[in-house]
């Protein structure tokens, strides 16, 4: 086994410097905990941007995986496989909706949400072609594409990167009357995160989400709803649209899909918006293969009970109730989030958001920053409330200097 520093000097060379992570090198998890080479444990308060919403090692995701692994891994879409119609069936009762198109990463799941919406406003809506308009907010997240980050409004993630795809909009995220005033007869689709995960868990004003529903309903456009991070139990319910009693047209879904062991993603909609494709307009080799599917059944089966909602909700109750109380004593300036999701904006004479990471990690504590002096607090749902206890123990204390 490579030791902390020989991992990190041989990463430094070789690996493309497209991330910045934390100086730990993880050698095995379980639950809501991780060692690293040195033997060291942490608790992680990240779960993979969402992706572990059941933890490491998940008994039930692992037993479902290693079962799958003994019949048959990957059939191609050229062929049916027998866990396939039960994935897509599972999955559509789950968001309440009709048809599923699997994909593997969440960009992907975005790029097939991009082309549904595009193909139902020329063929269903009756869009000119080569006109359609899809809205999106400022400051959004929704994956590393071309074409996704021809929609960002984040200069890291796009400068350099063009050309860029035409075709979005982009609105202040929150402002309905900005988002009335963008809609024309073209517009096909407005793509929101209904809590903006990367922009520091944003929670849109009350009334939005729901304000979206109606314009977008009444002006024949799609709501499409990323709940790729927010969605799958995260904010004390299946989809954070149900905070505001809303039902979007498509979700979009990925991370804790896949239980923390495939990548699995999705697009959920209607018969009649799915419907629009037809053999060979959209595809992926690896969307929907058996392996995937055997994972994903187990995390819907786990979701369906209603407990892992719950739990984030009992303990993101308590976990803001402490945030609240850390902001009172002025180390903290805001906090935003639901359920067992929090970004904290740290007061920035204390340090960065990077700066109080490290501090955390050396209390055995794993966070990390977003951008500036705000840090995000994702564990994973089966954390014990004693061990969320402890990691917020330990940035008490590293806010306490
Ligand atoms: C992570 C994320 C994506 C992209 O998912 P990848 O699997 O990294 O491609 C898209 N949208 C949201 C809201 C996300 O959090």
């Amino acid at each position: 086994m490579p030791t902390t520093e020989t991992a990190l000097a041989s990463a430094e060379a070789h690996s493309a410097h497209n991330y910045h992570p934390l100086p730990v090198v993880v050698a095995s998890a379980d639950g809501a905990w991780m060692t690293d080479v040195e033997g060291r444990r942490y608790l992680d308060m990240l779960a993979g941007y969402s992706a572990l919403n059941f933890g490491h090692g998940n008994r039930r995701l692992i037993d479902a995986a290693k079962a799958q692994l003994d019949r048959v891994t990957l059939t191609s879409r050229a062929f049916h496989h027998d866990r396939f119609a039960d994935f897509c069936a599972r999955l559509a009762e789950l968001c309440g909706m009709e048809m599923v198109l699997p994909m593997n990463t969440g960009a992907e799941a975005v790029e097939t949400a991009v082309k549904t919406a595009r193909k139902w406003g020329y063929r269903v809506k009756g869009v000119p072609d080569g006109m359609a308009k899809i809205i999106v907010a400022a400051d959004n997240f929704h994956g590393r594409t071309t074409t996704i980050v021809s929609f960002s409004t984040d200069h890291e993630a796009r400068a350099d990167f063009g050309p860029y795809t035409p075709g979005f909009e982009i609105v202040p995220y929150g402002d309905l009357t900005a988002l009335g005033a963008a809609m024309t007869e073209n517009t096909v689709a407005v793509l929101m995160e209904p809590i903006q995960g990367e922009a520091g868990v944003l929670v849109p004003p009350p009334g939005y989400l729901a304000g979206v529903r109606e314009m977008t309903r009444e002006r024949n456009v799609l709501f499409v709803a990323d709940e790729i991070q927010s969605g799958l139990g995260r904010t004390g319910r299946t989809f954070a649209c149900e905070h505001e009693g809303v039902v979007p047209d498509m979700y979009v879904l990925g991370k804790a899909l896949g239980g923390g062991v495939v990548p699995v993603s999705a697009v959920v909609s209607s018969a009649a918006v799915l419907g629009v494709f037809h053999a060979g307009e959209h595809g992926s080799t690896f969307g929907g293969n058996p392996l995937a599917c055997a994972v994903a059944l187990e995390v819907m089966a786990m979701l369906r009970t209603g407990e892992f909602q719950q739990r984030a909700a009992e303990l993101g109750d308590h976990l803001h109730r402490e945030l609240a109380l850390m902001a009172e004593g002025g180390a903290v300036e805001a906090v935003r989030g639901r359920g067992l999701w929090a970004g904290v904006d740290i007061a920035p004479a204390l340090g960065t958001g990077r700066e109080i990471s490290e501090k955390l990690m050396a209390r055995g504590v794993l966070v990390k920053d977003t951008h500036g002096s705000t840090i995000r607090i994702a564990p994973p749902l089966m954390i014990s409330k004693e061990d969320l206890d402890w990691g917020l123990e330990q940035l008490r204390d590293v806010l306490r200097g």
